[in-house]
C-alpha cells in the first residue's frame, strides 16, 4: 500500500466514501486544472498561430511595396540609362508593359515631365499631335480641366497603360499640393517617395497612392517617374494571392496614410464565422488583435489583424478530454482507493480482532500457566513433533516431586528422567500411549533424584492444534507415595478377616488363582466350602459376643486341622471355605475335610454353655470342577448345600447336576415366593400305627406343593430353600393350623382320639412367638394340646440347648407332645437328651432301612429302644418298608410304626376312607387294596 494511502486510511474516523469522495474532487480539479492548462497552451499556440499569419501577411502587403518599389527602380533605371537623352515615347512603353503585366495591382506607369511655364504652348502644340485638344490640366474636384498658369508644371507625359489612362495626360501633378509635396520631398531626398492615399483620377471611387522618384538632367530635375498602386488592389492581390484572408474566424484590415491618419483601403472580416463546432469555445475564445506598421517610402500604412483563437489552433477538444478522461481516471481512482480503504479498514478491523483475541489468548495462556503452576501435581508439557519428546515445561510441583529443577528438567528427553523407573511395564504403557497420540495411564513407581522410590498415578494426554495434530503431550503425576502406603497396610488388613485372622475373600482368591499357577495343569487343587449348620441360632439367642467366640473357635479348629500350605479363609457369616492344594486324589482332600468337621465337633464351651459344632461341607477342584477361582468357590458352595440337604454333618463332592439343582433352587424360590398365596400347598397325612393294636393312633402332617407346571413337589426339594428364605415361617403357620384343623373334623367325624405330628423347622422353633403361635391355634381349631405333636430334629436343639430345653418346657406346660425327630442322625449327647422334656423318640429311617440285615443298625436301633424306655419316651420307627423290619421292630418293643409297610403318606380323603373303617390296620393294606 502506498504510504499515503496507507495515511488516508488512518484518518478517523474515515468512512471509505470521505477518502473516495476527496481522490474524485482532487482528481477531478487536478483534470479542471489540467484542462486549462491545456486550454492555455492551446490559446498560446493560437496566438502564436496569429502572430505568425500576421507576419506572414505583413510579408505579403511589404512584398507588394517591395515590388512596387523594384518596378519604380527599374523605371527610373530606364531614365538613367538614356542618360540625359530623351527617353522615347515608345521606349517607355515597351519597358513599361512589362512590369505592369508581373505587377497587376499597378494602375499606371507614369512619366512626368516638368515642364517651365515659357515651354509650356510649345509643349502643347507639340502633344497635340498626339491627342487633339491637348492641354495641361490640373484637378477641380473629380474632373480635370486646364491648368491655371503657374512658374512650371509637372505634366504626366508619358503613361502606361496608355488607353485606360489616356485622360490623365497633361494633367499637373505639381497642381495637387499632395503630389508637389512628395515630388519635392523626393527631390530633396533623392529617394523613393510615397504620397497618402488620394482618389485615383482614373477612377475616383478608389484610393491608391503615387510613388515617385525624381529624373535628373545635367543635374536638374527634368520630372520623374511614378507608379500608381491601387492600394486596395494591392492587399487583395498580396494578401488573398498567398491565401492569407477569407479564412473563417479572421479579419484582416489594411488602413493606407492620409492627412487626417490612416485610413481603410482593404477589409476582410469573417470573424464571426467558425470553422469549428461552436462549442470548441467552452472554455474561453479569445480574439487575437495586433496592428502592424509598415514603413513605404516616407509613408505609414498599418496592417490590422483579428484572429479567433479556436479557428487558429483547434478549440476545447483536448482540454475536454482532458477533464472527461482526468474525471474518469478520478474516479477510477476514488473507486479504487474506496475499495483499498474498505479493505484496509476491514484489515485494520481483522488485526483489531486478532490483536485483541491475541491479547485475550495470552491473558488466557498466563492463566493457563499459572494453573499449571499452581497445580499441586506434577505437571510435564513435551514437545510430541521433535525426536526424543524433549521436555519444554515442567511445573514446580514437579521440581518438589522428583527434585529436578525446571532448568534440568527443560529439554531432556523423557526417557532420560524415566530411565531409571523400576516399574518397566508402566513405561512401556506411556510409550505406547505417545507412539499411538493417545491417552495413556500407569499407576507406577517412579524414582526421585535422590533414589527415593515414590507411588505416583501418570496420566499423559496429547495436546492437539485446531487442525488436529498433535503438537505436544501433557504429563500428570499424581503424587500418591502416601496413600500407596496406607493402601498397601489397609491392602494387609483388607486380605485378612479381622475377627478371626483368617483370609479374606480377596485373598482366597489369591491363593487359589497361585495354587492354579502352581499346579500348572498338572496337578489339583481342592476348594471345600464349609457352614457352620447352627451359628445363627447361637448368634440370635447368646448374643454376637458368643456369635463372635464361636467363630474364633471355629476358625482354630479349623485351621489347626489343615496342612501348612493349606489357606483357611471366612468368607461369610458363618461360612469358611479351604484351599487344599497338593492332593492326590478326592479321597486326600475328603479326609482333611472330615478332620476338620470332626475337629469342630468337639464339645465346645460357650457362655457357660456347651455345644456341639456340626457343619456341611462342598468340594470342588481344579481343573475338572472350575478352571478359576470363584467358579471353584461357587461350586463348593453347591456341594456344600447339597450336603446340607442331604443331612448335615456331611462332605459333598461337586457333580454338574449339583449346579442344576443350584439353577433350580433359583428358580424354586420365585415360585415359593407366592405358593402361599396362590393356595398350592396341601398336606398329604402318613398314619403310626401302634404295633401292640394295629390300630391307628396318629398322623403326620406332610407337607406337598403342587406347582401349576413342575406338578407335585415333594418337601426335601423345598423345605430347606424355604428355611433358608425365612419363607417356612408362614408356611409352617398354615402347615400348623391346617394339621390342627383337619385332626379337630376328624376327632369330630368320630375316627377316635387321633393325635397329629406336625413337623417344626429351626428356623420355626427360632421363633420368639411359637409358643404362643402354637396356643392360638389350638384354641382357634378347638384341638386339644395333647392331640397335638410337634417334632423337632435334634440338630435343631443343640445350636441352642438351653433355649430349646425353655420351649420345651413351656410346650409341654401346655400339654402338647414333643417328638425327637430322625433321632441318631445327630452329634446329641445322651447326656442332653435327659434334660429335654420329650414324650417320643422317633428313630431315623437310615438305621430302619438296614434293619435287620446290618447288625450294626440292628444293634443301635435296639439300643434306642432301650434308652426310650430308659428314658420313659415313646419310640416309633419310621420308613418302615418290609415285614422284616416290622418283625424286628416288634420283637424289640418299638410302640409305633410309621412307613410303608402300612401306609404311604396320602391325601386327606384317601387317609378318610383308611380311618372309616375303625378297624385295625395290616401291613400292606394298599397294595391289597
Ligand atoms: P420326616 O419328618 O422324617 O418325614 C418322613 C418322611 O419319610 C416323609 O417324606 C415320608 O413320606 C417318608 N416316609 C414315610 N414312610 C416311608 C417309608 O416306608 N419309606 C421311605 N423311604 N420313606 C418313608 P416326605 O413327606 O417327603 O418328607 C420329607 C421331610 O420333609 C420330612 O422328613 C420332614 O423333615 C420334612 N417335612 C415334611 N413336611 C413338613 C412340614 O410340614 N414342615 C416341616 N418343617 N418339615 C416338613
Ligand atoms: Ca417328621
Ligand atoms: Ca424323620
Amino acid at each position: 500500500m502506498q504510504p499515503w494511502i496507507a495515511r488516508l486510511g488512518r484518518l478517523r474516523p474515515r468512512p471509505p466514501e470521505i477518502a473516495a469522495a476527496l481522490a474524485l474532487l482532487g482528481g477531478v480539479g487536478l483534470s479542471v486544472a489540467l484542462a486549462f492548462g491545456v486550454r492555455n497552451a492551446e490559446q498560446e499556440r493560437a496566438r502564436s498561430e496569429f502572430l505568425q499569419r500576421g507576419e506572414t501577411r505583413v510579408a505579403a502587403i511589404q512584398r507588394g511595396f517591395t515590388e512596387a518599389l523594384d518596378a519604380l527602380a527599374a523605371n527610373h533605371a530606364l531614365f538613367l540609362a538614356f542618360n540625359g537623352q530623351e527617353v522615347g515615347r515608345d521606349d517607355f512603353a515597351r519597358f513599361a508593359r512589362p512590369l505592369l503585366q508581373n505587377y497587376p495591382y499597378l494602375q499606371a506607369v507614369v512619366f512626368h515631365r516638368l515642364v517651365e511655364d515659357r515651354d509650356r504652348a510649345a509643349l502643347e502644340r507639340a502633344r497635340a499631335r498626339l491627342a487633339p485638344g491637348y492641354t495641361i490640366r490640373e484637378r477641380q474636384g473629380a474632373h480635370l480641366v486646364r491648368a491655371a498658369r503657374r512658374a512650371r508644371y509637372l505634366v504626366v507625359d508619358y503613361i502606361e497603360p496608355l488607353l485606360a489612362n489616356a485622360d490623365v495626360l497633361g494633367y499637373d501633378a505639381l497642381s495637387y499640393p499632395v503630389q508637389a509635396r512628395t515630388f519635392l520631398r523626393s527631390l530633396a531626398s533623392g529617394r523613393p517617395a510615397s504620397t497618402v492615399l488620394l482618389p485615383l483620377l482614373q477612377d475616383p471611387g478608389r484610393l491608391g497612392v503615387v510613388l515617385t522618384m525624381p529624373v535628373l538632367r545635367r543635374g536638374l530635375p527634368a520630372g520623374d517617374v511614378s507608379v500608381v498602386l491601387d492600394a486596395a488592389n494591392l492587399a487583395e492581390r498580396n494578401l488573398a494571392g498567398a491565401n492569407l484572408v477569407g479564412r473563417p474566424g479572421m479579419a484582416v484590415e489594411l488602413l493606407g496614410p492620409t492627412e487626417q491618419g490612416p485610413r481603410r483601403v482593404y477589409r476582410i472580416d469573417r470573424l464571426d464565422e467558425r470553422s469549428t463546432p461552436a462549442w470548441h469555445g467552452w472554455l474561453g475564445d479569445p480574439v487575437f488583435r495586433a496592428t502592424r506598421r509598415l514603413a513605404f517610402a516616407g509613408q505609414t500604412w498599418e496592417l490590422r489583424m483579428a484572429g479567433r483563437s479556436t479557428d487558429l489552433a483547434g478549440g476545447g477538444a483536448a482540454p475536454l478530454m482532458t477533464l472527461a478522461l482526468g474525471s474518469l481516471l478520478s474516479l477510477v481512482l476514488a473507486l479504487w482507493i474506496r475499495a483499498r480503504v474498505v479493505r484496509g479498514q476491514r484489515v485494520e478491523a481483522l488485526v483489531g480482532r486478532r490483536t485483541a483475541d491475541l491479547k485475550a489468548a495470552l491473558l488466557e495462556l498466563r492463566l493457563y500457566r499459572r494453573a499449571i503452576d499452581a497445580s499441586a501435581n506434577a505437571v510435564i508439557l513435551v514437545d510430541a513433533r521433535r525426536p526424543g519428546y524433549p521436555i519444554v515445561h515442567v511445573n514446580p510441583a514437579f521440581e518438589r516431586m522428583r527434585g529436578f529443577t525446571a532448568a534440568e528438567a527443560v529439554g531432556k528427553r523423557l526417557i532420560e528422567l524415566g530411565e531409571k523407573e523400576p516399574d518397566q511395564v508402566a513405561v512401556a504403557e506411556l510409550r505406547a500411549a505417545i507412539r499411538e497420540r493417545r491417552e495413556g495411564h500407569a499407576s507406577m513407581r517412579l524414582r526421585h533424584r535422590d533414589r527415593r522410590d515414590l507411588f505416583a498415578e501418570v496420566y499423559i494426554a496429547p495436546v492437539k492444534d485446531p487442525e488436529g495434530h498433535t503438537t505436544h503431550f501433557v504429563m500428570t503425576q499424581y503424587d500418591v507415595t502416601l496413600a500407596k502406603r496406607y493402601e498397601l497396610e489397609l491392602e494387609a488388613k483388607a486380605r485378612f478377616d479381622t475377627l478371626t485372622g483368617l483370609a479374606n475373600r480377596a485373598l482366597l482368591h489369591d491363593r487359589i488363582d497361585s495354587a492354579i499357577n502352581f499346579a500348572g495343569g498338572r496337578g489339583q487343587v481342592w476348594v471345600a466350602a464349609i457352614d457352620l449348620d447352627h451359628f445363627k441360632f447361637v448368634n440370635d439367642t447368646l448374643g454376637h459376643g458368643a456369635g463372635d467366640a464361636l467363630l474364633k473357635a471355629a476358625a482354630l479348629r479349623i485351621s489347626a486341622a489343615v496342612g501348612r500350605s493349606d489357606t483357611v479363609a471366612r468368607t461369610g457369616g458363618d461360612e469358611f471355605v479351604l484351599v487344599l492344594p497338593g492332593r492326590a486324589g478326592e479321597g486326600e482332600a475328603a479326609d482333611t475335610v472330615r478332620a476338620v468337621l470332626e475337629a469342630l465337633a468337639h464339645p465346645l464351651e460357650l457362655a457357660g454353655q456347651s455345644l456341639v459344632l456340626t457343619g456341611s461341607a462342598g468340594l470342588a477342584a481344579y481343573p475338572n470342577d472350575g478352571a478359576d477361582a470363584a467358579t471353584l468357590i461357587q461350586h463348593a458352595e453347591v456341594a456344600m448345600y447339597r450336603a446340607k440337604e442331604l443331612g448335615r454333618n456331611t462332605v459333598q463332592f461337586y457333580t454338574p447336576t449339583m449346579n442344576e439343582r443350584a439353577r433350580d433352587r433359583l428358580a424354586l424360590e420365585g415360585a415359593l415366593r407366592s405358593a402361599l398365596l396362590q393356595d398350592e400347598f396341601e398336606l398329604y397325612y402318613q398314619p403310626q400305627v401302634e404295633l401292640g393294636t394295629g390300630l391307628v393312633v396318629g398322623l403326620e402332617a406332610l407337607i406337598r406343593w403342587r406347582h401349576p407346571s413342575l406338578g407335585l413337589i415333594y418337601p426335601d426339594r423345598f423345605i430347606q430353600l424355604a428355611e433358608e428364605t425365612g419363607l417356612i415361617v408362614p408356611i409352617g403357620a398354615w402347615v400348623l393350623r391346617t394339621a390342627c384343623r383337619q385332626n379337630r373334623a376328624w376327632q369330630h367325624a368320630g375316627y377316635g382320639p387321633l393325635r397329629i405330628a406336625v413337623n417344626l423347622s429351626a428356623r420355626q422353633f427360632a421363633e420368639p412367638n411359637l409358643v404362643r403361635e402354637i396356643a392360638r391355634v389350638l384354641e382357634d381349631t378347638g384341638l386339644a394340646a395333647g392331640s397335638l405333636e410337634i417334632e423337632i430334629t435334634e440338630s435343631l436343639v443343640m445350636s441352642d440347648i438351653e433355649g430349646a430345653i425353655r420351649t420345651m418346657i413351656e410346650l409341654k406346660d401346655m400339654g402338647v407332645q414333643l417328638s425327637i425327630d430322625d433321632f441318631g442322625t445327630g452329634y446329641s449327647s445322651l447326656a442332653y437328651l435327659r434334660r429335654f422334656p420329650v414324650d417320643v423318640l422317633k428313630i431315623d429311617r437310615s438305621f430302619v432301612r438296614d434293619l435287620p440285615a446290618s447288625e450294626d443298625g440292628a444293634a443301635l436301633v435296639a439300643a434306642i429302644i432301650e434308652l426310650a424306655r430308659g428314658l420313659r419316651m415313646r419310640v416309633i420307627a419310621e420308613g418302615v418298608e418290609t415285614e422284616e423290619q416290622l418283625d424286628y421292630l416288634k420283637r424289640r418293643g418299638c410302640d409305633e410304626v410309621q412307613g410303608h409297610v402300612y401306609a404311604r403318606a396320602a391325601p386327606q380323603r384317601e387317609i378318610e376312607a383308611m380311618l372309616r373303617s375303625g378297624q385295625p390296620v395290616r401291613p400292606h393294606m394298599e397294595a391289597a387294596r
